[in-house]
């Protein structure tokens, strides 16, 4: 009779530490989840002019042709990377960029007043960038572009 108390209460314990273990494999899959879920999927955002023109998720492939006066630019989602595949602009700086596929990364065709960058698909227009500091993307980028023109 004694034993076989003692017996359960080990294994009580036994289950509590499980249970414990358990939840803590949980709460750990729960903040992974969480923490995707709030970064969120990255997409590739085209800027032409100080205007977005297209958002293009990472995950698919895609192929989108920006058109301004100045000229054409390709840019192209491939393997969960962006690049600029073909541009008209003299030197094909942009194209010499490469491939981008991280977020805060950019690609940028001076030129043509294009911007490819990469940020969270919920992170909205306006959400500030980690390299544009507490202003907003799209007069701080302006302003980035103006001082390399000079
Ligand atoms: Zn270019």
């Amino acid at each position: 009779m004694e034993s076989e108390t003692k017996h359960s209460t080990r294994k009580g314990s036994a289950l509590v530490i499980v249970g414990l273990l358990l939840l803590a494999l949980l709460g750990f899959a729960l903040t992974q989840l969480m923490q995707a879920g709030g970064s969120g999927e990255l997409v590739a955002r085209v800027t032409s002019h100080d205007e977005v023109v297209a958002v293009m998720p990472l995950s698919q492939d895609a192929q989108y042709v920006v058109e301004c006066e100045e000229g054409v630019n390709t840019v192209v989602v491939k393997d969960g990377g962006v690049h600029i595949e073909d541009a008209d602009c003299k030197g094909h700086d942009c194209m010499k960029q490469g491939t981008i596929d991280s977020q805060g990364r950019l690609l940028v065709c001076l030129p043509h007043k294009l911007i490819v960058e990469i940020v969270p698909s919920d992170g909205g227009i306006n959400t500030p960038s980690v390299y544009t500091g507490e202003e907003l993307v799209g007069s701080s980028t302006a302003a980035d572009i103006d001082i390399i023109t000079r």
